[in-house]
């Protein structure tokens, strides 16, 4: 017999459904039958002490799900909902971070301004580290470039719920290169219904916009910007960039107030939006959260079902199909865990080849960015209409042969982090939106998978995207020597997302105070604020360092390039003929049954858009095909 019950959230254990299967003729302890239900699931009778033999019995009274869920990010929030809309579907999801639970979800993820929860480790995966920088494979003597935190959600939502909020698509190009590299029917006219089935646009409709999805998307008005993003919008205006009120509208150059999924200064995740109060009233939805997946069960090559720690302890499900919709850095860690993957990876780490499929974990993309701050005077600092500190981006076209229009994009952020010194900085963060390095890799370090695997993003592998961002320093280095940006900012910096930074970016007394005496004294004399900018906050290189010589531009642009938190790519889209594609165009497995990935990974390339609606569009249109 199944029951759903809700757990009330006592102190140390967060709210979850969890399900509960057993045969109450068989349960003789009510001590241990509570700790059972708090650990996720009774099936028989079971003592203390007694381990509980999940080959014989467990099996036989074993419940089977038409669909498991791994990872409830963006794209399993989707999957979730979609799947059990249809109440002759048994769906569980999974997921191994903390539940949202609805008018309830905690106030760093419901904030407007994102800086907050970006580095808030109650929601990450807090020993992911990666390298941004190439890793040379071929000189085993060059030394490896240093490791980074590379921030990747764990809690119910997944990104959607620690995001920047910044919600758009990519340009028509990319969908159709997406078409072309081999997913047949996911070209612009092929997705396009499902970003308009996603969205709920406040500001516009029209045949580019939803008007009913779950996710709402707005815009901050103009009115309501900092002097900081109008100083920079003048400036854009003044270099000749024309104004669009619509990022989401036509994909053309311009400058414009950047769309973004909240409603009435709250963020709008994909846990907010698909697993909504009614949704998780659904009798045929089990949302088991703080589950952590360890394994995948095969017999032979068809998938079963998945092993999860749940409250401590291992249990197993069955289901007629699995969706690994992890993100993209863990989610080809699974495939290969499980024996999914490149052969000779596999090998070395002494796991058995299920199938060969040479693509999982391999071209993992990410969008190169580098940053220009300065400091923002007072008056032209946030303001009190709203905590979005991102108002203001700019599309425009590198003029590179060979290159979409519209390959590169800026965004202005009138704030840095939530701190006192963090209100003072603003920045012009310039990224490469038209990506060319795909040599990105993720690895198993061990079979073991509490160990995080071996990330390199090797993000400026392709020399036009270091050029492009080159030239998009100098650009904006132009647009920081108008007179309308020298007029709100002074000293301006080259920014460098370092260590430091993100220490003193922990929400913490210690750092309240110290950046609290810090802004005090940056606030007073323009020598004292230099000196301080100088000797604090720059890293390496100065301002006339870079814009007065190429090869310090090149230097700082190499070392400093980090990626937007736009991993994908890694268990690509493609034709069944393609040895690097790992899934088929509905997200199924190549070479194994009841199995598919469906989130970031399987991009056939990142488009020219931040990723969470590109996700979400993804997973309704893979939804969609599933429940027809
Ligand atoms: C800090 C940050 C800022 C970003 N800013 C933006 C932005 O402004 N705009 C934008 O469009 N995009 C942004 N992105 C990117 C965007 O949010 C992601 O591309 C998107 O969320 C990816 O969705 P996904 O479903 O592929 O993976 P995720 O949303 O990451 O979901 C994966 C989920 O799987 C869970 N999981 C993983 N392993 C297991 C396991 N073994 N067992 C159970 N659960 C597991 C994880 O905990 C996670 O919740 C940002 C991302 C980050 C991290």
């Amino acid at each position: 017999m199944a029951v759903m019950i809700s757990v009330p959230p006592p102190a140390q254990i967060p709210s979850r459904n969890i399900l509960v299967s057993f045969d109450r003729r068989k349960v003789r302890s009510d001590t241990f039958v509570m700790a059972g239900l708090l650990a996720g699931r009774v099936t028989r009778a079971q003592k203390p002490g007694y381990p509980c033999d999940r080959n014989t019995e467990e099996k036989g009274n074993a419940e089977v799900y038409d669909y498991i869920i791994v990872g409830g990010g963006s794209a399993g929030s989707v999957m979730a909902h979609r799947l059990s809309a249809k109440s002759s579907n048994k769906v569980l999801l999974c997921e191994a971070g903390q539940d949202t639970p609805p008018g309830n979800e905690p106030a760093e993820i419901r904030d407007s301004y994102p800086g907050t929860v970006y580095f808030d480790p109650r929601f990450h995966w807090t020993e992911l580290k990666v390298t941004t920088q190439v890793v040379s494979h071929n000189n085993p003597q060059a030394e490896r470039p240093p490791l980074r935190k590379y921030e990747q959600a764990r809690v119910l939502g997944g990104g959607s719920s620690i995001n920047g909020q910044m919600a758009n698509r990519g340009a028509p190009t990319d969908y159709n290169e997406w078409e072309a590299r081999g997913a047949a029917g996911w070209n612009w006219n092929g997705v396009l219904p499902f970003f308009r089935k996603l969205e709920r646009d406040l500001d516009f409709d029209g045949p580019y916009h939803g008007t009913d999805g779950r996710i709402p998307v707005r815009r901050i008005p103009r009115e309501h910007w900092t002097r900081h993003s109008e100083a920079f919008a003048q400036a854009f205006a003044s270099a000749g960039h024309q104004f669009l009120p619509d990022q989401n509208g036509e994909f053309v150059d311009g400058y414009f107030p950047v769309t973004h999924s909240n409603e009435n200064e709250t963020r709008a995740s994909a846990a907010m939006g698909y697993l909504d109060r009614d949704t998780r009233k659904r009798p045929n939805l089990t949302i088991s959260t703080d589950t952590q997946v360890r394994e995948l069960l095969f017999e032979g090559t068809r998938c079963v079902g998945i092993k999860a720690i749940v409250g401590g302890k291992e249990q197993e499900f069955r289901g007629n199909e699995i969706i690994l919709s992890c993100g993209a850095i863990h989610s080809p860690a699974h495939l290969m865990r499980a024996g999914i993957g490149p052969v000779g990876h596999l090998h070395e780490l002494g796991i058995p080849v299920l199938t060969a499929l040479p693509g999982v974990g391999q071209r993992l993309m990410d969008h190169p960015s580098i940053s220009l701050s300065s400091f923002v005077r007072r008056g032209a600092r946030m303001n009190e209409h709203t905590r979005r500190h991102m108002q203001l981006g700019l599309r425009y076209s590198s003029g590179l042969p060979g290159v979409p229009k519209g390959d590169m994009f800026v965004v202005v952020l009138s704030k840095s982090a939530w701190h006192a010194v963090g209100a003072q900085i603003g920045s012009a963060l310039t990224f490469v939106n038209k990506t060319y390095s795909e040599t990105g890799q993720i690895k198993l370090s061990s079979r073991d998978p509490k160990q995080e695997p071996i990330v390199e993003f090797n993000l400026l592998s392709d020399r036009r995207d270091l050029e492009r961002l080159m030239s998009g320093f100098r650009k904006m280095a132009a647009v920081q020597m108008s007179e309308q940006v020298k007029a709100v900012t002074d000293k301006p910096f080259p920014a460098a997302y370092t260590d430091r930074v993100r220490k003193i970016g922990v929400v913490n007394n210690k750092n309240r105070i110290l950046t609290s005496i810090a802004a005090t004294l940056m606030d007073g004399p323009a020598a004292l604020r230099h000196y301080m900018i100088d000797n604090f906050v720059v890293e390496g290189f100065t301002f006339d360092d870079v814009i007065n010589d190429d090869e310090a531009l090149e230097t700082f642009v190499r070392k400093n390039t980090i990626g937007v938190w736009h991993a994908s790519c890694s268990c690509r889209m493609g034709r069944a003929d393609d040895p690097m594609s790992v899934v088929d165009t509905e997200g199924r497995v190549k070479g194994v049954q009841n199995l598919r990935v469906v989130d970031a990974s399987i991009f056939p390339v990142v488009p020219c858009a931040n990723t969470n609606l590109p996700t979400l569009m993804s997973a309704e249109k893979i939804a969609d095909a599933m429940v027809r």
